[in-house]
């Protein structure tokens, strides 16, 4: 298995930077040819950054501009991969853009359409254009959000991602016969350009994170890089939520703070990180009270 990747290429979109870069690099590791597809033009920082980072990594880099959302870009990004002379085992859609962050009556409607187009559209394109060159043992992975898990209020995003769910389970059904695996990655706050883009909310969403901090694109690039290899052999059609415990704590993270039903906790953890002495704070019982049944 630590070969697996050697004679393989894999098609990253949006790779020039962020998660989509985190993940090319783990796979330029392992010696894949990695096709990054962005729409950032060249020569641009972003993608000097990644040629200087895959320097002297086994794999081969290969970058070309690609707006995913227009179809025609697809047709050449397709003839490129299958000139290069390895197999197509990896398509990680990745590329995504939040566009105006607005609720449904307030969308403006270019808004709603470029962000679909880019993260859904492209997401489907990405699939029809190349999963007819992939053998059986590839994988897709679809990079969707646990606010495609959840209600938002930025409309357009929360309801492109979604529908990426929905994407991934009609395409992995369809792909099944031909032994190509179809997941989803649903990351919760990562340390990227496009989260930080926007400082308020990085603040409002720390109380909400139980392993407390965004996760930095390398810690998602581990799942993306397992869901794409053979040892995720036997998942298709799974959505995972990639979130330091945000949408498996849910509702109740929140509540527990603000009842103060897990001071107990907060206290051994700021005893254990050196911030102040372990205190006994009582039972949940004692902290928040009983009800009556
Ligand atoms: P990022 O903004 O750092 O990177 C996105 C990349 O996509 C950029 O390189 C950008 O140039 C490229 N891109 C945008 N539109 C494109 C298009 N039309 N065609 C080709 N490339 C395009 O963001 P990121 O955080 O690395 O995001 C990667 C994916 O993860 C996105 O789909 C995003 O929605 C998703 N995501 C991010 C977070 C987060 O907190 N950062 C959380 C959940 C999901």
């Amino acid at each position: 298995m630590n070969h697996y990747w050697q004679d393989k290429s894999v098609v990253v979109t949006g790779g020039a930077r962020g998660q989509g870069a985190a993940v090319t690099l783990l796979l330029l590791q392992a010696g894949a040819m990695v096709f990054v597809m962005d729409y950032l033009p060249e020569p641009d920082p972003t993608w000097t950054d990644l040629q200087q980072q895959a320097l002297g990594l086994p794999g081969r880099l290969s970058t070309l501009h690609l707006d995913v959302a227009k179809a025609s870009g697809w047709e050449v990004a397709a003839q490129a991969v299958r000139s290069c002379g390895r197999e197509l085992y990896g398509l990680v859609n990745n590329a995504g853009i939040t566009g105006p962050r607005n609720t449904v009556t307030r969308t403006v409607l270019d808004d709603w359409e470029r962000v679909i187009g880019v993260n859904l559209t492209g997401a489907m394109l990405g699939i029809r254009a190349l999963a007819p060159l992939m053998p059986p043992g590839a994988s897709i992975l679809n990079i969707s959000s646990t606010v495609g898990m959840t209600g938002y209020y930025s409309a357009a995003y929360s309801t492109s991602k979604w529908a990426l769910r929905g994407l991934t389970r009609s395409a992995a059904m369809e792909l099944a016969p031909s032994g190509i695996r179809v997941n989803c990655v649903c990351p919760g706050v990562v340390d990227t350009e496009m989260i930080r883009s926007n400082l308020t909310l990085v603040n409002a969403l720390q109380g909400v994170i139980p392993l407390q901090g965004m996760a930095a694109p390398r810690q998602i690039a581990d799942v993306m890089f397992f869901l794409l290899g053979p040892r995720s052999s036997y998942m298709t059609g799974a959505d995972i939520a990639v979130d330091g415990g945000i949408t498996g704590c849910g509702t109740y993270w929140p509540v527990a703070h603000a009842t103060g039903a897990l001071a107990h906790a907060e206290s051994r953890r700021d005893a254990r990180q050196g911030y102040a002495m372990e205190q006994d704070v009582g039972s949940v019982a004692e902290v928040i009270g009983t009800s009556k049944y």
